[in-house]
Order: structure tokens, then sequence, then C-alpha cells
């Protein structure tokens, strides 16, 4: 067996890794110079690093490590299906049955009437899939022109060309010719940084009622669907005004437009129910599902699909599909992951127990200078660094610079927080204790007290005008 712990210093990977390795998200001549932190082992909420640091991962990964590091009965599982059938495709009238269980526990965990999945290797493949089956579905019921879909500014549903398309990312659309034609994107509900002298509440049905106008601006019969995160999570974990998504909901419901969910993050537990629709009540004719699904112990994802789009999509063939659509070892790891979700009533515990206490916490650190805001839902939190807490204002520095020097200050101090803008973000596993999340609040707040220090000397403590 391979076992990379014996493994080569430090430098020579970072050397390796900058000469081979083109990563994802990152400048590749700024990591050239600095060196990736290399991560070797994880058990729990704990990694270990090359140079042995131990450090608390409060992203989960990346949103994905709900059930925590280590668990064997996910290897156990894998190895068990590899031997099995390592591989059989789902085309052309074939199944496996890690493919057809997972479906069947999949139809029974989600709200409603979403009984049928459409497998995809990630998130981004899933959306891809959504963008078609949405258009296909209108297509099948006689209105091929109904091929508009309705995102949102700063939302993320992937990186593929289509999936990234739906996404509002700006600095994702400068870069290969994005977004496709016929997506189009309405503005966020971020009250903190747009809603300005407004009351929150007022400000999410405003952000709401954005749907509607741009509805009637397009034409209703060329409108196939709205997307959205229900929290959003690489956006800056932007928890949206009570009285966003009801609105949402029922301008979907007076055009008879199709709502996707994404529950990339917020599902599997990660707002305190099983799906982030059920938190904010929300009624999705297809659920997007992926990381939490396998606690990304391997990779998988998913459309879930209501009745209603399903009876019309079965009408006729779907020319899509990957090669990994229900990939027998994903399915099977997946399936053990919901089992260990279940069985020990992880979510259950976040809810009733672990949540309430990371919010007592998370909220205490609005007491710090540094902080503008906290919110917090179940396991996703996040503060906004300001120069000034009462009037919310932002850095003069370009956005991200604060935040970066927090992030890097978490890192030192063996915290995994991570930034996007001046916003700092956490997602920690489930499964994180109560002494865990207390170490986590030290760190933040040591990090704080030394990004404050790092700021205020480097002169950066400045409100834009
Ligand atoms: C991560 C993410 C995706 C993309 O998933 P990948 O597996 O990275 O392709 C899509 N939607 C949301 C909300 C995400 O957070």
């Amino acid at each position: 067996m391979t076992m990379i712990t014996n493994h080569m210093p430090t430098a020579e990977l970072q050397a390796l890794d900058a000469a081979h390795h083109m990563h994802p998200f990152t400048h590749g001549n700024q990591l050239e110079t600095k060196g990736a932190r290399i991560i070797t082992r994880a058990q729990g909420v704990t990694l270990t690093d090359s140079e042995g640091n131990e450090i608390l991962d409060a992203m989960g990964g990346l949103w994905c490590v709900n059930i925590g590091y280590g668990r064997d009965e996910l290897a156990e599982v894998a190895a068990r299906q590899m031997r099995e059938l390592p591989f059989y495709n789902t085309f052309f009238q074939t199944s496996h049955v890690p493919a057809i269980a997972l479906a069947a526990k999949l139809a029974e965990l989600a709200p409603g009437d979403l009984n049928h999945v459409f497998y995809a290797g990630s998130g981004s493949e899933a959306n891809d899939t959504n963008i078609r089956m949405v258009r296909t579905y209108w297509a099948q019921m006689g209105q091929p022109e109904r091929n508009i879909i309705i995102s949102r500014r700063n939302a993320y549903h992937g990186s593929s060309v289509g999936s990234g398309s739906l996404g509002g990312m700006s600095g994702m659309h400068a870069q290969g010719g994005m977004p496709i034609p016929d997506i189009h994107h309405i503005d966020q509900p971020h009250w903190y940084a747009e809603g300005g002298d407004m009351d929150p509440e007022a400000f999410g049905l405003a952000r709401a009622r954005q749907l509607e106008e741009k509805i009637e601006e397009l034409g209703p019969h060329r409108v196939a669907a709205f997307i959205g995160e229900p929290v959003q999570g690489a956006g800056g974990v932007i928890i949206p005004p009570d009285s966003y998504w009801p609105e949402i909901q029922r301008i979907c419901d007076k055009y008879g437009i199709l709502l996707i969910a994404d529950e990339v993050i917020c599902g599997f537990g990660r707002t305190g129910e099983w799906f982030g629709s059920q938190t904010l009540n929300i009624r999705p004719d297809i659920m997007t599902v992926a990381k939490g699904l396998s606690s990304g112990y391997a990779p998988i994802g998913g459309s879930i699909v209501s009745d209603r789009v399903a009876e019309v999509m079965n009408d006729c063939e779907f020319n899509h599909g990957y090669t990994y659509s229900g990939h027998p070892v994903s399915c099977a790891v997946a399936l053990e992951n919901l089992r260990i979700l279940e069985e020990e009533k992880i979510v259950e515990r976040v809810a009733q127990e672990t949540a309430p206490y990371l919010r007592e916490k998370w909220e205490s650190l609005f007491a710090h200078p540094l902080v503008g805001e906290t919110r917090i839902i179940g396991m996703m939190g996040s503060l906004a660094l300001t120069p000034h807490k009462a009037s919310r204002a932002k850095f003069a520095a370009d956005p991200g610079t604060a935040g970066y020097i927090c992030r890097e200050r978490c890192f030192a101090n063996n915290l995994v927080m991570r930034h996007v803008g001046d916003r700092m973000i956490i997602s920690p596993p489930l499964v994180i204790s109560k002494s865990e999340i207390d170490t986590l609040i030290e760190r933040a707040w040591q990090s704080l007290d030394q990004a404050e220090k790092q700021i205020r000397d480097e002169g950066l403590m400045k409100a834009a005008a």
C-alpha cells in the first residue's frame, strides 16, 4: 500500500507542487513564492500538515466533510464496492445496486415530491444538468422559447461554463467567455453590504421583487427557472432576511416558473435540517446536491427532481449524462455517509445542541472592535470586518485586504477560517463538539486581535469614502 506519511521535506513538496500542479482559484506565481500549506492527514475536525501542525478545520474541507474526517466505515464500504463492482455505467438501460439504493434513499430524505435523482460527479455538473433539464422540460411542454434562467449576482453554482454562468461571480465571468446566453442575474439579498438605510425585512422584499420585475422585463413566456442557494455560501455566508424566500416562492408560483434550490452546501444538515429548503421554507422543483452527500469522501453530485418535472422528462430521451453518473463507489460511500448522519442523529444534535452553542459563541465575536456584524444559521456562519462598526463602513483598501490579513492570522493560529472579501466565514464539520467550538472561538478571537493590530500598524484602519 502507498502510505504518504513518511514524505519528503515540505520545501521539496512545495517546489514540486509549484512546478507541476496548477491550483484552482489560486494565483500561481504568488503560490510559488509562498509555498502551499500541505495537508497530510485528518481526524475528526483536525487536520495535520506536513510540518506536524494540528489545525482546526472550521471549513469542513470545502464545506463538505459533514461527518468529520477519519470514518473507517466509509473506507471499508469503498474497498468492498471496488472489489465487487468498481464501475459500471447507468446509460442505455443499465443500472446497479448502489445507484438504485442511493436514489431511493434520497427520495425518502428529500422533502415534498422530490422523488427522482439524476446523478453527476459534482455540483458543477449537476447544475449543468439543471440548465439542460429545465430548458428541455419547457421544450417538451411545447414552450421552447422558455429558456431563460434567472440567478443572482454573487451566487456560486460551480465552475464549469454552464454552472459558472449561472453563478454571479464577476471575477469568473471576466475569464473565458461567460455567461452563456439566456442567463440573467438580479441583485443578492445581502443587507449588510447593500441594504443602506433600509430595514432588513423591507430590503429582503425589495430584492425578491427584482425577480418579478426581471420576469416582466424579459417576458413571462421566456423564463424557464430561477436558481438560488437557500443561504449563499461561497459569496460569504449571506443569510437572506426572513421576508426574502417566501416572496421568491410566491413569484415563482405566480408565473409557474421552476425553482431550483442549490443545496450543494445547505444540504445534509448544514442549516440544522436535512435541507436548507426545509429551514427556509422553500418548495423547489429541483434540488442540486453534492459536497455533504458523501461528506467529501468520494466525488458525487446530483439533481433531485420533482414528480412534475420527472414525468415530463420521462416522455423523451434526455441526451445527457456523465460517465461517472451514479458511480458505484461514490454511491456506496454516500449511502454509508447518510446512514451515519441518520443513525447517529447528527442533524438532530446540530439543531438541538451544537448549533445553538456555536451561535451564542459566534455572536459573542460581535464585541470585537473589528467586527461589523455576525451572522449564523445552523453550522454556517460569517462575520464582516469593518474599520467602523457603527456605520458598517467598508475599508478604503482594496476589498479582501483586511480579510486576507485575518485569514493569514487564523492559519498561523491553527484555524482554517476562510475570507470572502472582508467577510470571514466558517462551515465546520457537523460533528464538532462544544469544546472544539470553544477552541474555534478562542483562536478566532486571538486572530481578530492580531489582525486588528496589523491592520492598524499598516495604516489600513480607514473607511472607504
Ligand atoms: C461548491 C458548490 C457548487 C459546485 O460544486 P462542485 O462539486 O465544486 O462542482 C455548486 N453550488 C454550490 C452552492 C456550491 O457551494
